[in-house]
């Protein structure tokens, strides 16, 4: 198994999870951008969102009801947070599995860089 996240949602690479389900996996960013910075994965291996299949839709909202839950859980849900799924090499992404960051605790700008 090569793919990085593949291998934290499966235990053989150490990580701060914080939450995991049958469909997917939470875990703190190793280089955080804002005091609250969290991956939500789906356990499953997607590439991006541009390869989101049709029946995988319902795992998709389930990757952001489980961030909105961790948001309240980290308590920053009422200041408010960033949700941020970058695709493709111009929005930087960086690993090839589908990851929705959560990030909060701080005053995020805007527009992004
Ligand atoms: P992206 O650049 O949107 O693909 O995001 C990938 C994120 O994964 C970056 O914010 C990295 O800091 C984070 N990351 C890379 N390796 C690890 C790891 N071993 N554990 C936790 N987060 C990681």
């Amino acid at each position: 198994m090569t793919c990085l996240f593949c291998r934290i949602v499966a235990g053989e690479i150490d990580s701060d999870i914080v939450y995991r389900d049958e469909i997917s996996t939470a875990f703190r960013d190793i280089n955080p951008q804002a005091p609250v910075h969290i991956l939500v994965v789906p356990n499953d291996h997607i590439p991006s969102v541009a390869s989101i299949a049709p029946e995988q839709e319902q795992l998709v909202g389930h990757l952001l009801h489980v961030a909105g839950t961790l948001a309240k859980r980290e308590g920053i849900a009422t200041r408010g947070f960033r949700l941020v799924v970058n695709t493709g090499p111009d929005a930087g992404q960086s690993v090839d599995h589908l990851h929705v960051h959560l990030l909060g605790g701080r005053h995020l700008s805007w527009p992004p860089g």
